[in-house]
């Protein structure tokens, strides 16, 4: 058992916040208000849950402690070719086809999803494809969504109609037409990397 930061039964008994930790432990101090993990024993069963109710399009979090990665079922695709991981509990935040937030890696912000608040308690989730074009592990979802799109492989495999629902990274949405614009005027040469 390595994590020993947060027990799960944590209760009441103990009145009010430490006050000041001159070195801060978390460089995102700001999260471990906003965002609590459920752990799971199952493998890829935590979860990440809301501890703040925030309006539609309000900032969740930054992303401040990224660091370059390669491509891994725990990074985040920031460009065509580029990976970080987030070294943060933002890992936690699941895959949703009906998601709570928004991952914008181009200003390194976690946004709430413009179109409906975000309450105590619900699960803290963001729509994969609109960071990973091709995903590392691929896999079936459960996230229970009435437009559930089923197996999730990344960008690269998703109709263009269906992305369209959803809010896109930069990346993404140059990736997708760079690939409209090959099918469309026979490819010669090979795709720039
Ligand atoms: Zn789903």
């Amino acid at each position: 058992m390595a994590v020993l930061a947060d027990s799960p039964a944590v209760n009441a008994a103990d009145a009010g916040p430490t006050p000041t930790k001159s070195s801060a432990s978390h460089a995102n101090p700001d999260l471990a208000s906003r965002l609590s993990v459920e752990r799971s024993d199952v493998a890829f069963g935590s979860r990440a849950v809301s501890l703040v109710d925030l309006p539609a399009g309000a900032l969740f979090a930054r992303i401040a402690t990224a660091t370059p990665g390669t491509k891994a079922y725990s990074s985040v695709q920031v460009a065509e070719s580029a990976h970080i991981e987030l070294n943060s509990e933002l890992l936690y935040c699941n895959h949703s086809c009906d998601p709570s937030l928004v991952f914008d890696m181009g200003a390194m912000e976690v946004r709430v999803g413009e179109g409906r608040a975000l309450r105590k308690g619900d699960s803290l989730t963001f729509f994969y494809p609109s960071t990973e074009w091709d995903m590392a592990q691929p896999f079936e979802c459960s996230c229970g969504a009435e437009k559930c799109l089923g197996w999730i492989h990344g960008a690269k495999d998703i109709d263009e109609q269906v992305l369209g629902r959803y809010y896109l990274n930069e990346h993404i949405v140059r990736m997708l037409k760079s690939r409209a614009g090959e099918g469309g005027a026979g490819s010669a040469g090979k795709p720039a990397q």
